[in-house]
């Protein structure tokens, strides 16, 4: 069984984060994670550079992207770069596909009204099952359910409609400072030690969310 914090923006290549990665994995370590993922907005760490930091700090330490898509935010793996044309879902699936990699869909019912420090009222009385309808919950290989930046309510759908739909699930702490990381975090029931490892897991649907703290 793995710990994983699957959904972490470091500086510079997120410029929306404070984070610096060498702070972001000693972070981890500190709390006894099993390994962090790097998923920056629209841009991925180059290979050798994660490779470096695994080695040096002796950890776990895979690599993503969160694509701003026409279907809202998507963490993908598997891709070495990111594209601009990645803009439509559509074409990143094709993408995906080439490499078989694989997709979460992120914090899926976040409110932007959240984000800006008020509660929202855009998805009360939104049901799981019509939620459910919506087309990206049939194209990704996984929904997010636990997302540190989300409220309690968002996270209750995203899980609700992942477990209607029988969907794999996954947490992450979206953490954009170094007290944010670990907040919800994947459970891995398999080793896991490289990004085609998490592709598997992911497509065999063995993966789970928890709250750390
Ligand atoms: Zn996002
Ligand atoms: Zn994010």
């Amino acid at each position: 069984m793995m710990l994983i914090d699957l959904h972490i923006h470091t500086s510079p290549l997120s410029p929306c984060s404070a984070l610096d990665a060498d702070e972001a994995i000693e972070t981890a370590k500190g709390l006894g994670l099993d390994g962090i993922c790097f998923v920056e907005h629209d841009a991925i760490w180059p290979k050798g550079e994660i490779k470096a930091f695994a080695q040096r700090h002796k950890f776990l330490i895979l690599r993503g992207m969160e694509v701003n898509t026409n279907y809202g935010h998507i963490m993908v793996f598997g891709l070495e770069e990111y594209r601009e044309d990645m803009y439509s879902f559509d074409r990143l699936l094709t993408y995906i596909q080439s490499v078989n990699g694989a997709t979460i869909i992120a914090h899926p019912f976040r409110d932007p009204q959240y984000l800006r420090g008020g509660y929202g009222i855009m998805h009360w009385g939104l049901k799981p099952e019509d939620a459910s309808q919506r087309p990206v919950f049939h194209l990704v290989d996984a929904v997010e359910v636990f997302n540190g930046h989300n409220s309690p309510g968002e996270n209750g759908l995203a899980l609700e409609v992942a477990r209607h739909l029988g969907l794999a699930i996954t947490g992450g702490s979206d953490a954009h400072t170094k007290e944010e990381i670990g907040a919800y975090v994947t459970l891995i029931k398999n080793k896991i030690g490289d990004e085609e490892d998490l592709i598997r897991e992911i497509k065999l649907g063995k993966t789970e969310a928890q709250r750390l703290f």
